[in-house]
């Protein structure tokens, strides 16, 4: 049997599952806010964890940055990130050729943008609770499990009243109590606090409805697009390494390359893509993106990947590049798999609203969750602790009032988001090459259009997104009626077609 020890129950004021983006930022906003004895709980070991296949940069725009402002730490940020006005790409092509340019499809009129690891960024957050919120917030890692519970509690003088009750399971067999009055999940994709809430939900409805396909409105929605379902690996690389196989040209740190291999056939075409990092002393991560049959998927020891990348890409000092030990902890890596875009509804629970104000509330991928094309999984979730912050400020925190509001205020956003992420940008790893050059045509048109036509057409989504000041839902509105416009055009130009041949002809 499993040797547990169990501590005395610790009555908090919030619990955030999952430390993560969305979960830091939660705490911090809520000590903003004055609350008190905020507590993380998360998996990992440290907020600076280094987990190759997350290991991806994260872009904080103009939408991110609402939170950091907030914060007061943008400053903070710029100090460790590229910003998007020195993002510079260079592109290496299999015969060896160069060509560096700016970085493509950027918006120079919007707010520049700030890119940095993961872990760099939630490792700003985490050093900012250890400076300024420590007597606030406790961040709690090794988390191994929860469980999510109402319980009844009677009192003499009054009804009974309902409380929750977390049971957190920590990785040396410890079981701590919670019973906080805002449970607050953030725990990602696979949200066990979400599914929580549909399970209390279909009980209900269960009971109440006889109908056996009940739809909750913790249920997801999904919205498949061509990117997800692709599957990805990283690389780790050295801080530094040469770029030929002379050694003369040598990695730049705060440069973007796209390395692009000797192989043309589908299944053994790749690519290596790296993003900028600040500081020259941290590992270059290199992401590798293919469609689920891909030949890397059947390598399964190191001496594969070097003899697979060594044809792969003959202008490069392979063996320089990858370390033993890496290429055999790449051919083990299982990778991941860009999930389907999706969101729930659902965003906040109440218990028995006469007699408590508690209740949970849901952000960031826990309520939509997408492939990374538009760059948007950080910086949505970002915009809902802003939103969960302007809804306890017009509700003086109480609970009962705020989450609701949270609700209505965010939820119109959600599914425009998750039909921006299934269409603005999914042909970008070139997964397709006829798709990706239509998608092209389409999206020059709508640029060229909104240039010379500017109160009829808008510009291209992708340009609209970079745009902080729109939400999801009006830039999802102005893409549509652009769309409509360009069918009605279509359709009147087709017709023309017919007439005149008609004209002619007959
Ligand atoms: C390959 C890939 C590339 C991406 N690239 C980008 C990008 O370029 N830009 C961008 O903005 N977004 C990108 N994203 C999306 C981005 O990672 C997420 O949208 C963002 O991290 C959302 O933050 P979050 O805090 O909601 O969730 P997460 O970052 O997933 O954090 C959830 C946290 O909860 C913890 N957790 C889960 N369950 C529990 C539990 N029971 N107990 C304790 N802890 C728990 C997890 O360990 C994790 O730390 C990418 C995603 C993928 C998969």
């Amino acid at each position: 049997m499993v040797n547990q020890t169990v501590s005395n129950s610790s009555y908090q004021n919030a619990l955030i599952i999952g430390g993560g983006a969305a979960g830091l930022a939660t705490a911090l906003m809520l000590a903003k806010r004055s609350w008190k004895n905020i507590t993380v709980l998360e998996k990992r070991p440290t907020a600076d964890y280094y987990e190759p296949d997350k290991s991806y940069n994260y872009a904080i725009d103009g939408r991110g940055q609402k939170f950091t402002d907030y914060l007061e730490i943008t400053d903070k940020l710029l100090e460790i990130s590229v910003p998007s006005t020195e993002f510079y790409l260079t592109l290496i092509k299999a015969d060896g050729s160069r060509k560096t340019s700016k970085l493509p499809i950027v918006d120079p009129n919007r707010k520049t943008t700030y890119w940095l690891p993961r872990q760099e960024f939630i490792s700003l957050l985490y050093q900012e609770i250890q400076a300024n919120w420590h007597d606030s917030i406790e961040v709690l890692f090794n988390v191994k499990s929860c469980d999510i519970n109402k319980i009844n509690e009677s009192h003499a003088e009054s009804k009974e009243q309902e409380k929750l009750e977390i049971s957190v399971y920590k990785d040396d067999n410890s079981v701590t109590k919670f019973q906080p009055s805002l449970l607050v999940g953030c725990d990602g994709i696979n949200s066990g606090v979400r599914n929580t809430l549909k399970q209390w939900d279909e009980a209900v409805l269960n009971k109440s409805v006889s109908n056996e396909s009940i739809t909750t409105k913790y249920q997801l929605h999904y919205y498949p697009s061509p990117s997800s379902l692709l599957r990805y690996k990283v690389l780790t690389l050295p801080a530094s390494f040469p770029l030929d196989l002379d050694g003369k040209e040598k990695l730049v740190c705060n440069m973007a390359y796209a390395i692009r291999g000797s192989f043309k056939e589908r299944q053994r075409a790749i690519s290596l893509g790296l993003l900028p990092i600040k500081n020259p002393d941290s590992p270059r991560t290199a992401n590798i993106i293919t469609r689920p049959g891909h030949e890397i998927w059947n390598l399964k020891t190191g001496n594969e990947i070097y003899s697979f990348f060594e044809q792969a890409f003959p202008h490069l000092p392979v063996r320089q590049i990858i370390s033993s030990e890496e290429a055999e902890k790449f051919a083990k890596s299982e990778g991941g798999q860009f999930p389907i875009p999706q969101y729930c509804s659902g965003l906040y629970y109440l218990l028995n609203q006469e007699q408590s104000n508690t209740g949970i509330v849901l952000l960031g991928d826990a309520i939509h969750c997408f492939p990374p094309d538009i760059g948007q999984g950080v910086n949505s979730a970002l915009e809902d602790v802003c939103v969960l912050q302007s809804a306890l400020s017009q509700s003086n925190d109480n609970i009962s009032q705020a989450l609701p509001l949270y609700e209505s205020l965010r939820s119109k956003d959600l599914k425009p988001l998750i039909r921006l992420a299934q269409t603005a940008f999914p042909w970008q790893y070139n997964q397709a090459p006829l798709s990706r050059r239509l998608w092209s045509v389409n999206f020059f048109l709508r640029l060229l259009l909104s240039r010379v036509l500017p109160f009829i057409f808008s510009p291209p989504a992708f340009f609209l997104i970079q745009n902080h000041r729109l939400s999801y839902q009006e830039i999802w509105v102005k893409a549509q009626r652009t769309t409509k416009i360009l069918y009605a055009l279509g359709i009147i130009l087709i017709c023309c077609f017919f007439a005149i041949y008609f004209v002619y002809n007959v």
